[in-house]
């Protein structure tokens, strides 16, 4: 079967071990192994710059990580091909694997729309506005001030706008999370949970699910213990019991996954790397029709994410 992952942090591992190899380093939980033998179809690259980097090399952090995409990723491996818009996704032959390039936080852009622009152009499909803390353009999930959307961040979405490029809601505070429905014409959360089941401040509310739905957008149900159980240790279990609960708010059809594979320290057990979709394609068919299935694994991503 098909799947769709919507978020990993692959390139960071490339960019911070310049000697792993993305076709087989069993260190990287996602490899061209590992997807070839999940059946992985479309896969997202999140460029994200860690905290730790210098304000001042976190846009040449980014740019190296695009490099990384294009040339450790793409270039070695010509049955990856990149996507840029959902008629890529549609010319993909049997064999081969879409990959999108996002990125997660705008803390690389400091406070500057060129260098966003320099990054769209360079094949980026997909912005998430902050990554846990505040920036320029707004506060994560995880910043205790819980500001939305500054008057950059706006700039920021409406760029996004008028270049038809996804953003991704995961890992706002509630408030971005909010003003960014309020502004941007394509939305989609790529690796977030229920808050409902997990009480943790990077899971979505029953509202936020729900404005989501409305929107006809999607959510990509993640693969982080803490945000599936509260703990280091999580089951394929769990990911179901989050996947039901958004189903029950309506989300059938606006419910994916996106694991967050190579982000992650602790893994959900018999989740650990990519060709474990298995482990829980195995898990769905117990409870849920083929069609479902199909669904959850691949259709609604490919069908609801706005590129
Ligand atoms: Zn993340």
């Amino acid at each position: 079967m098909k799947i769709f992952d919507a978020h990993c942090d692959v390139l960071y591992k490339l960019f911070a071990n310049p000697t792993l190899d993305f076709s087989a380093s069993p260190e990287l939980q996602v490899n061209l192994d590992r997807l070839t033998a999940s059946g992985t179809k479309v896969q997202l690259f999140a460029i994200y710059v860690a905290e730790s980097v210098h304000p001042d090399l976190k846009f040449e952090a980014a740019l190296r990580m695009t490099d990384l995409f294009y040339d450790r990723i793409l270039a070695p491996c010509p049955q990856v091909k990149l996507i840029k818009n959902r008629q890529d996704i549609e010319q993909l032959g049997d064999h081969e694997i879409g990959a999108v390039l996002t990125l997660e936080g705008c803390d690389a852009i400091g406070q500057d729309l060129l260098k966003l622009r320099t990054l769209l152009r360079l094949g980026v499909r997909s912005v998430g506005l902050t990554w846990n803390y505040g920036n320029y353009a707004a506060d994560g999930a995880l910043e205790e001030r819980g500001a939305g959307l500054s008057r950059f961040g706006q700039q920021v979405v409406q760029l996004l706008n008028e270049t038809s490029t996804m953003c991704d809601v995961s890992h706002l505070s509630e408030k971005g999370f909010w003003d960014v429905m309020e502004c941007a014409s394509h939305v989609f959360a790529s690796h977030s949970n229920s808050f409902k089941l997990c009480q943790h401040p990077r899971n979505l509310k029953d509202d936020q699910i729900k404005a989501l739905i409305q929107r006809d957008s999607v959510m990509g149900i993640t693969f982080v213990p803490e945000f599936l159980a509260g703990k280091k240790e999580a089951a394929v279990d769990d990911v179901l019991r989050h996947l039901d609960y958004v189903c029950s708010l309506g989300g059938e059809d606006h419910v994916g996954f996106g694991s967050d594979f190579d982000g992650i320290e602790f893994t959900v057990e018999q989740l650990s790397g990519n060709e474990q979709y298995a482990n829980l394609l195995n898990q769905l068919q117990k409870y849920y029709s083929d069609i479902q299935v199909r669904k959850f694994l691949y259709d609604n991503m490919a069908s609801r994410l706005p590129l």
